[in-house]
């Protein structure tokens, strides 16, 4: 099997029928990057920059996070990588920053904290825009986002590190491009707001692992109540569906960068909803690419339509399972 995850490492993820999927990984290690230089994949979907954030004693300087941010954006100048703002709270605490809360989910998540300390996000803002100079693959991804005004917001800080940085880099004689900018869909407000967010910005992603919490009020780390929390609950797979079909109303790009994409199973489903970009962990990306070479659109659209017939999450998976078989 081994052998053959190699031989399709120049091949294109695309599957029987002609459809062409873009692969991205997601990362927040510098070991999980290593697969940004090979051909495998298509960029990065997902940069965590919380996770060297974690991982230190203090919050680390605007020149710390530029000189990290621009060895990431140099891995492979002619791929795009997304970083995403800032997503600490919730089930991520800074040792330095500690916030205690009864509903930490619930709570200061995100860029609600970040907008709050506007300095913080300022400075991580300018540091990625420095770290971009000379090159043209960085996009910035807003976590966590409920309201608009908090897009609006957000956007207004990018626009004025964005002037700050811009400036001092005419004098030296560089220009700076403004970064592609976007919101994650994981709060299910916003699935309600798709029209209003397509008009303010460039690309959305699904974060579908706290979309799933959040749909099913299932905490994702609750053993207790873990048997609830299943991506496959009809109401996920619906909502899934409506937002890619949304998103192509609006012409924007969408992408979705929870666990789901890198199973075999849930790739399918969202290739037949519409999904062609998915990112997952790069230990994932050749298996997923070697089920959508295996796969045939057509088939999987017939899946989906069963699958959205039915009632429980277990039964979604055996009929899946039964699909994977057929694959080989
Ligand atoms: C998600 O919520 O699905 C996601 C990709 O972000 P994180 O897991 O970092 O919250
Ligand atoms: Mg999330």
């Amino acid at each position: 099997l081994y052998g053959l995850l190699l031989e399709q490492a120049d091949l294109p993820a695309e599957t029987h029928d002609g459809h062409r999927v873009e692969l991205l990984i997601n990362a927040g290690l510098s070991a999980e990057l290593e697969g940004v230089h090979s051909e495998v994949g298509d960029g990065v979907g997902l940069y965590r920059t919380e996770v060297p954030f974690m991982m230190r004693e203090r919050f680390p300087s605007e020149h710390e996070q530029c000189q990290l941010y621009r060895s990431v954006l140099q891995m492979n100048p002619a791929k795009s990588i997304t970083m995403r703002t800032l997503d600490v709270g919730g089930d991520k605490p800074l040792p330095y920053f500690t916030v205690t809360e009864e509903n930490p989910f619930l709570g200061w998540r995100g860029i609600r904290m970040t907008l709050d300390h506007p300095e913080i996000f300022l400075v991580q803002v300018r540091a990625m825009l420095r770290a971009s100079l000379g090159l043209d693959n960085l996009k910035i991804m807003l976590p966590m986002i409920t309201t608009i005004n908090e897009v609006n917001e957000s956007k207004r800080l990018i626009r004025q590190a964005y002037y700050e940085v811009a400036e001092e880099a005419q004098l030296e004689g560089h220009t700076l491009s403004m970064p592609e900018v976007g919101v994650m869909l994981e709060v299910p407000a916003v699935i309600y707001q798709l029209p209003q967010l397509a008009a303010k910005v460039d690309f959305f992603s699904i974060g579908s692992n706290d979309l799933t919490q959040y749909l099913l009020a299932v905490d994702r780390n609750n053993a207790r109540v873990s048997g609830l929390y299943d991506s496959y609950h009809p109401a996920v797979l619906k909502a899934l569906k409506l937002i890619v079909e949304e998103a192509k109303r609006f012409n924007k790009p969408v992408t979705l960068c929870g666990e789901l994409a890198g199973e075999p199973g849930g790739a399918i489903l969202l290739l037949a909803m519409g999904y062609r970009k998915l990112s997952m962990n790069s230990f994932n990306l050749s298996k997923i690419k070697w089920v959508i070479r295996s796969l045939s659109m057509a088939d999987a659209q017939l899946l989906l339509d069963e699958v959205l017939e039915l009632e429980h999450p277990h039964q979604v998976r055996d009929r899946i399972n039964r699909h994977l078989e057929t694959l080989g």
